[in-house]
């Protein structure tokens, strides 16, 4: 059994607290508005599911213009692809044998796609494959910046040309810069895209001396994407946050010329204790993550102080009496979505709006 419990068509005010809450209204303009943005430019919008885990909002992006999704681990792969989402490509290394065994597994059934950024990476998937008798898409992941995964820029032709030698097919350059995405301002995020950019040129310069062509160059997220989008050089969007939003994007300074993303993740939750100078709420990190901080109320000034697992703690001025609803912002949405095994999609706004629909988070829990 899941909580709360609900179902279509209850008003959201019946809504059991803590609940995890989607505007559904606000989440289909955010979904149109960067499906948008990558029509005009002529890109691929290939959306990351790590955010919202879920094959419905993935069919939502998808009806909305997305080639296909990106997941980060081969669970959430699994997970999706059994909730009917067939193209999807992990963005990520896998290195264990029986793992890459699921992953040519999974490739039997659905279009996958997957990055290297090793020869023994190389080497194992191409056993694997050879095993199951399936194909994938191999990205080179190169870093640019981030000095997490990827070669050196220098050393992708020579990885590309590694992968080709071992029977796979090489789909392109994998270039994410993660580290740029909550730069504050446009000026740092811009410096940081550079850079990336820069590494991607070292990259088609090391395919291009082996005489390899790059089908695509493939990255981006919310705080970054109109600088790869301005750059020429990328040719699919992997953007994951802006379908939700939260505290901490935004926090950033946005960019003159992006378009704008709303809130449409919520926790709803209610006051169940008051003392002179403060109020309780029914919510603490077990309903929402605080990795990249607290959580901010919607549309109220209070501060918001951590109360543990169970309670966050407001002050301020004109607190909320016991009982009164209160709607907070989570400070970062991809690990807030992990902790819940539904979200309640609303229509009509927060306060007076209807449940539409209980979708389960369905690759909840898939970290491996
Ligand atoms: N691509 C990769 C490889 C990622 O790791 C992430 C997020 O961490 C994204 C895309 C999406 O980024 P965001 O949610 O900031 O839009
Ligand atoms: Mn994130």
């Amino acid at each position: 059994m899941t909580h709360p419990h609900c179902h279509a068509g209850d008003p959201v005010a019946t809504l059991d607290t803590p609940a995890l809450v989607v505007d559904l209204d606000a989440l289909e303009r955010n979904i149109a508005t960067l499906a948008a943005f990558a029509r005009e430019r002529k890109l691929r919008l290939r959306p990351h599911a790590k955010m919202h885990k879920s094959a419905a909002v993935a069919r939502l992006q998808l009806q909305a213009g997305a080639v296909g999704l990106c997941v980060q681990k081969t669970s959430e792969a699994e997970a999706l692809a059994a909730a009917g989402i067939d193209d999807l490509y992990i963005s990520n290394e896998v290195i264990d044998p029986a793992k890459l065994a699921r992953v040519a597994a999974l490739a039997r059934r659905v279009k996958l796609a997957i990055a290297v950024d090793s020869l023994l990476g190389v080497q194992r998937l191409a056993a694997a494959l050879r095993a199951a008798g399936s194909t994938v898409d191999v990205f080179v992941e190169i870093d640019v910046g981030q000095g997490r995964c990827g070669v050196a820029p220098e050393q992708a032709g020579a990885l590309a040309a590694a992968l080709r030698a071992a029977g796979l097919r090489f789909a392109g350059l994998q270039a994410y810069q993660g580290k740029a995405q909550h730069l504050r301002s446009p000026a740092e995020r811009t410096a940081a895209i550079e850079q990336a950019a820069a590494a991607v040129r070292t990259a088609l310069a090391s395919l291009e001396r082996l005489g390899l062509s790059c089908p695509l160059v493939t990255g981006a997220g919310t705080g970054s994407f109109v600088h790869e989008a301005a750059s020429g050089l990328w040719g699919e969007l992997q953007c994951g946050s802006y379908a939700f939003m939260d505290r901490d994007y935004a926090d950033n300074e946005r960019d003159a010329d992006a378009p704008r993303f709303e809130q449409a993740l919520f926790i709803k939750s209610q006051v169940i204790s008051r003392g002179a100078e403060h109020a309780v709420l029914d919510a603490g990190h077990k309903s929402h993550a605080i990795d990249s901080g607290l959580p901010r109320v919607w549309r109220h000034e209070w501060s918001v102080q951590n109360g543990g697992d169970e309670h966050c703690i407001l002050r301020g001025a004109g607190l909320p009496p016991l009982g009164e609803t209160v709607w907070l912002v989570p400070g970062h949405c991809d690990p807030t979505v992990n902790l819940h095994a539904q979200l309640v999609a609303v229509r009509g706004g927060l306060e007076r709006g209807v449940v539409e629909a209980v979708w389960p988070v369905d690759a909840r829990g898939c970290v491996s």
